[in-house]
């Protein structure tokens, strides 16, 4: 089946997900018959089933756009999770490992980014069965909660992941016992979603999700197709669909709604982010949005990094030369400008746009360190 429009010109994005499979188990069998290609051009444009096998991100391959996946073994059994390369940079930059402790995803629905964590942590520690570490993972709407739920149990990663459904993060105490050995949190908060493309693997879409019995089978069924046609309208109109603060869907008309809308939202993501500094344990910190606007990215950054908590606390962006090798090698990186000039915060930003020739959809994602926890007390 072709993919229309915007689809076009990007591929399909799969990741392996490394708690049930490999790789090389992948080509092996759902990819078997599928001919190497050596761009993502080649991907989209060539005639035929084509697979690239990302150069950055690890397990995850861009396939034909149009393939349809949905009755493969793989993907009903978590082999195989649909999600856009950009959507992989928060976790594979975060990069837990054992001596991070625990992990949090702070706004986790439908959970890409859940089971990303949960297959990183598996990469590592292969070896363990029942992980020693713990995802928390978050989720303020209840509906979306339970989406997230079947996820992490389809992907296999509900042992290791603790959902709070309904539960809002903000309303988390970061001194709580519990959250003693956080020490790394994810957080991928509501945002305008200007860099999504128009296909139906993108979870992270601001439109209500339609009733559905198993979120993953229907994602070929006909209210997906609804919800496609609607985001299309709006598009379309220019119009911006997002919610507030109460999860409530509000459709911005205007271009001066929409500063206003995006002032909201990057108000709303700037107390996500010192929220998430005040966890006494925490060392690692990931903050993305699906947006191209600066507001909601670099200058939520910059504002972040002149906060007292982070001050007092020592947060520092995450240098470019220290990030994973992947990310260090991404090319598109945040506005200097928008920085205010300073090229190291700049350079530790994470950018892409949907019609940059890499196939994948606008998005943001930043990284933040210290060196010590518990900092504000030593200090
Ligand atoms: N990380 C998800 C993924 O990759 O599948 C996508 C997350 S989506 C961009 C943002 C989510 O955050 C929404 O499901 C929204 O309901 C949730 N959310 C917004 N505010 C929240 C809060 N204060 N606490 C917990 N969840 C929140």
């Amino acid at each position: 089946k072709a993919a229309a429009g915007e689809e076009a010109a990007h591929p399909r994005w799969v990741r392996i997900n490394a708690i049930r499979s490999t790789l090389e188990e992948q080509l092996e069998t759902t990819f078997r018959g599928y001919a190497r290609a050596g761009t993502i051009q080649d991907v989209v444009a060539k005639e035929g089933k084509h697979i690239l096998i990302d150069p950055h991100v690890p397990n995850l391959v861009a396939i034909t756009p149009g393939c349809d996946l949905s009755k493969t073994e793989a993907y009903n059994s978590g082999k195989i999770i649909l999600q856009d390369k950009a959507s992989c940079f928060p976790a594979y930059l975060l990069d837990p490992r054992s001596e991070d402790g625990d992990v949090i995803d702070a706004c986790a629905a439908p959970g890409n980014k859940t089971t990303h964590l949960a297959g990183i942590i598996r990469s590592h520690e292969p070896e363990f069965e029942s992980q020693p570490q713990t995802i928390f993972a978050f989720e303020k709407d209840s509906r979306r909660a339970k989406t997230l739920e079947k996820m992490v149990k389809i992907a296999g990663s509900n042992k290791m992941t603790r959902i709070a459904l309904g539960q809002d993060f903000l309303q988390v105490d970061p001194e709580s016992e519990r959250f003693r050995n956080v020490g790394a949190l994810l957080l991928d908060p509501s945002c305008s979603g200007s860099g999504i493309v128009g296909r139906d693997s993108m979870p992270e879409l601001h439109l209500p999700d339609p009733p559905q019995q198993n979120p993953r089978r229907e994602s070929k069924s006909e209210s997906t197709n609804k919800r496609k046609r609607k985001y299309e309208e709006i598009r379309n109109s220019s119009q911006t669909v997002i919610r507030d603060d109460d999860g409530n869907e509000i459709v911005v008309e205007s271009e001066k709604d929409l500063a206003a809308r995006l002032n909201a939202l990057a108000g709303f993501q700037l107390t996500i982010l010192l929220h998430a500094f005040r966890f006494p344990s925490a060392r690692k910190v990931t903050y993305s949005t699906c947006s191209i606007h600066s507001q909601e990215n670099e200058h939520v950054v910059m504002a972040a990094l002149n906060s007292d908590v982070a001050k007092e606390r020592g947060w520092r962006v995450l240098r470019r030369k220290d990030q994973v090798t992947g990310m260090k090698d991404w090319p598109v990186r945040g506005s200097t400008e928008a920085c205010n000039g300073d090229e190291e915060v700049a350079q530790g930003c994470i950018r892409c746009y949907k019609d940059d020739g890499h196939g994948i959809m606008g998005f943001f994602v930043a990284g933040f360190v210290r060196d010590h926890a518990n900092a504000s007390e030593d200090g």
